[in-house]
């Protein structure tokens, strides 16, 4: 069995992963790191929640310069929560190797703010396409001595939506660089154009039965778009989640649903992109917190966000691609945890679900929910129906049966830990 020793990684970085809880690489790692260390190109392919992080960090780690201040890595995401979460598990490594630093760029920040420490010396950063861009052109920052670089998230980093800034950002980094991409999908298409800004990129794939992972059950829910918000309402009282992710197509369908479900008493807030940094920044803290229950959001939920506790993914509105609904389910039965993805389907979906059927390889078991109103009163909030319910401030304290159903958000980190003390690969 490979540990991170013997892939490369100093013993420092070693004992500070085996103090978090992770004492073998996984699948992806083991195949990963060796040729990442070997600065190589690859395209990573992986199913979601398979720590592909790391796989690029680690070897990012070993061999950033800290004698040298300038920006030696640079780690391209699609979102900024994701740059942050990414930033953070960096940050949490990086504090125990002298000299070395990690900086987030990204949209919605203190320009002059994010100036300032870049001239403090950043080996690593890890950017948001449009916020370095500005960067770049403000002269703010160079990439002129990056020798590593990621595009995570890479098929959606390579789509229209992003092609534009990604192609100006290679143009101003070094040719020679070691060009690495990391995705749980990675369409042909994508891939064939992805080898256009490569050197012959080994193809790093980890081979599981299902292209969905199996530890997310997941269900179709046939509604209709009248009875969609008491259905949603009806899942949520039967299978009372830890925490949920509950994805809308858009803005406004994710603000207005958050709103009827604070209406009703839910713990819900909203994430999307018409919020501002700071809201968005308060929201994700308070839903890793578990402070907040129901993360209503769009898509810019949907990509490498890792929240642990995450034990429901409900797709309010259905996604209109299969990649789309692998990385919303997979924010759910992460790190081998279990989880259940729920998506509500209206007649008028039907063709999305056929779609997503076959690109997942997989009918989707149904189940009807019979008539159109929830099980309790409709004309009370769902605080009133579990009345001994307290929300908000008094949720913690006051534990209550909805809570004593819920399942402990740590378990997972914690039998982790246990099994890597007793020197078992828990995954
Ligand atoms: P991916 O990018 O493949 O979706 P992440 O890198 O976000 O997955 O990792 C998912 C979770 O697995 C994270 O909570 C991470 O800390 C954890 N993890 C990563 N590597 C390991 C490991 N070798 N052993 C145990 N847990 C791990
Ligand atoms: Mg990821």
């Amino acid at each position: 069995m490979a540990d991170f020793l013997s892939l490369g990684i100093r013993p420092k970085i070693n004992e500070v992963l085996r103090e978090n809880g992770i004492a073998s690489p996984t699948p992806i790692q083991e195949k990963a790191i060796p040729v990442a260390m070997g600065r190589k190109d690859l395209i990573a392919q992986a199913q979601t929640g398979t720590g592909k992080t790391l796989a690029f960090l680690l070897p990012i780690l070993e061999k950033a310069d800290p004698l040298r201040p300038d920006v030696q890595a640079l780690i391209v995401t699609p979102t900024r929560e994701l740059a942050l979460q990414i930033t953070s598990e960096a940050e949490k490594l990086v504090r125990h190797l002298e000299g070395l630093h990690v900086l987030a760029v990204y949209g919605g920040q203190d320009v002059e703010r994010q100036m300032r420490k870049l001239k403090g010396g950043r080996q690593i950063v890890i950017a948001t396409p449009g916020r370095l861009l500005d960067h770049l052109r403000r002269g703010t920052i160079q990439l002129g001595d990056v020798s590593m670089l990621v595009l995570d998230e890479a098929d959606q980093m390579l789509h229209m939506g992003f092609l534009p800034e990604v192609e100006e950002i290679l143009k101003q980094v070094p040719a020679d660089r070691q060009t690495m991409l990391f995705s749980a999908t990675m369409p042909q298409s994508i891939r064939r154009l992805a080898v256009t800004y490569m050197r012959s990129p080994e193809d790093i794939r980890v081979k599981s039965t299902t292209i969905t992972v199996e530890k997310i059950k997941q269900l179709v829910v046939e509604t209709t778009d009248r009875a969609k918000q008491a259905t949603l309402r009806s899942l949520l009282d039967r299978y009372q989640p830890f925490l949920a992710i509950i994805f809308c197509r858009t803005k406004r369908r994710a603000s207005t649903l958050n709103e009827a479900l604070l209406q009703h008493g839910y713990l819900s807030e909203e994430l999307h992109g018409d919020l501002s940094q700071a809201k968005r920044e308060d929201v994700m803290k308070r839903f890793r917190e578990a402070k907040i229950q129901y993360l209503v959001a769009t898509d810019v939920a949907a990509r490498g966000l890792d929240v642990e506790g995450v034990t429901h993914v409900f797709n309010y509105d259905i996604p209109h691609d299969a990649e789309s609904y692998i990385h919303r389910i997979g924010r759910t039965g992460r790190a081998g945890e279990q989880g259940l993805a729920v998506t509500l389907v209206a007649p008028k979906d039907r063709m999305y679900l056929d779609l997503i059927e076959k690109g997942i390889n997989l009918t989707i078991k149904r189940e009807k929910i019979e008539g159109e109103h929830p099980p309790a009163a409709p004309e009370k909030t769902h605080a009133q129906r579990t009345r001994e319910q307290p929300h908000g401030k008094n949720r913690k304290q006051v534990p209550s049966a909805r809570d004593k159903k819920r399942p402990t958000p740590k378990p997972g980190r914690a039998n982790r830990q246990k099994a890597n003390q007793r020197g078992g690969r828990s995954r």
